[in-house]
């Protein structure tokens, strides 16, 4: 994995409201860092995008129409309905002009590091062990990766962006 990618100030992170799981899985597997809590109320969800800085996604009319929003103090994008998972990641992606950056943890949008392969050891299926050379740690949440046969098929479709 590149180390010479910079993560600056300007790298835009995320808030997905609580009907966007899947964006954002999909915009952690694009690089970029976005936070999700399943069932998280609107009130909530405006509470931490103002108190992170965070764009907040979302795909409900009446939450692009808060005060917060409306005022500027929260960056938001109204995504629109009817998309797939997948489509919704294409949409943010031009609507802010994202280009694709190094894979981030599917659990948490945590930075990914390289770990040697024995320190992975532990947390890998034997039989993944057995041919799998390459490991990353998240730094966030401690989640081992591998580029198993799942992110095969991610990485392929996020070619098509
Ligand atoms: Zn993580």
């Amino acid at each position: 994995m590149a180390s010479d990618e910079a993560e600056t100030d300007e790298t835009p992170a995320f808030w997905c409201d609580a009907m966007l799981g899947g964006l954002a899985r999909w915009l952690r597997a694009a690089g970029y860092d976005a936070a999700w809590i399943e069932g998280i109320d609107d009130a909530e969800l405006v509470r931490r995008a103002l108190a992170t800085g965070r764009i907040l996604l979302t795909a409900d009319t009446e939450l692009a129409r808060h005060g917060a929003i409306r005022s500027g103090r929260i960056r938001a994008v109204l995504i629109p309905a009817g998309h797939t998972k997948f489509e919704q990641l294409r949409y943010v992606m031009r609507a802010l002009s994202l280009r694709r950056r190094q894979p981030r943890c599917m659990a948490c949008g945590g930075r990914l590091r390289p770990i040697p392969r024995d320190a992975a050891r532990p947390e890998v299926p034997p039989r993944t062990f057995a041919w799998c050379r390459e490991y990353f740690r998240c730094v966030r949440c401690a989640k081992v990766f591998w580029r198993g046969t799942h992110w095969r098929r991610i990485a392929a479709r996020l070619e098509a962006l």
